[in-house]
């Protein structure tokens, strides 16, 4: 079974080698699909019984890692020159230094690793974070999924 939690927060980027508009600095509302997967929780009389994960942790777990850390952010990636010179010697701004150009593709792939692991499986049902989808525009996405063993 898959659950998804469904996050938004509002960040600025650029992809410095682009050949078109994205090369300049602009932003995007986010979205991000957080997926997980198990199976249910049997447990009799648990609070999660019947249930993969509760919402409320995948949340916990998103606001906290992915939203606070974003929300009203620029993604800068550190070989952007002009942009880390900038960030260095102005104040009031909340940048958050990547070490990768700023793709819908990579930031999906960046979420995943910072949630991975982070729910413990603590009834043993083989919860893991399966995927996460992100919406750069209502109309382009980037799903990473974890590799197959
Ligand atoms: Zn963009």
């Amino acid at each position: 079974m898959k659950v998804v939690k469904i996050i938004q927060w509002d960040m600025g980027h650029r992809v410095l080698n682009h050949r078109s508009v994205c090369k300049g600095l602009h932003g995007h509302r986010y979205r991000a699909e957080i997926c997980f997967k198990g199976n249910l929780v049997a447990e009799e009389g648990s609070s999660e019984e019947g249930m993969v994960v509760d919402f409320s942790d995948i949340k916990k777990l998103a606001l906290s890692l992915i939203q606070d850390k974003l929300d009203h952010g620029f993604m800068v990636w550190d070989k952007d020159e002009e942009l880390m010179e900038f960030f260095r010697s102005s104040e009031g701004h909340k940048p958050v230094f990547v070490p990768f150009t700023p793709t819908a593709e990579n930031v999906a792939k960046f979420i995943f690793d910072q949630l991975d692991g982070k729910l413990q499986d603590i009834y043993g049902t083989g919860l893991q974070l399966h995927s996460v989808k992100l919406w750069e525009t209502p109309s382009s996405c980037a799903i990473f999924t974890r590799k197959m063993l």
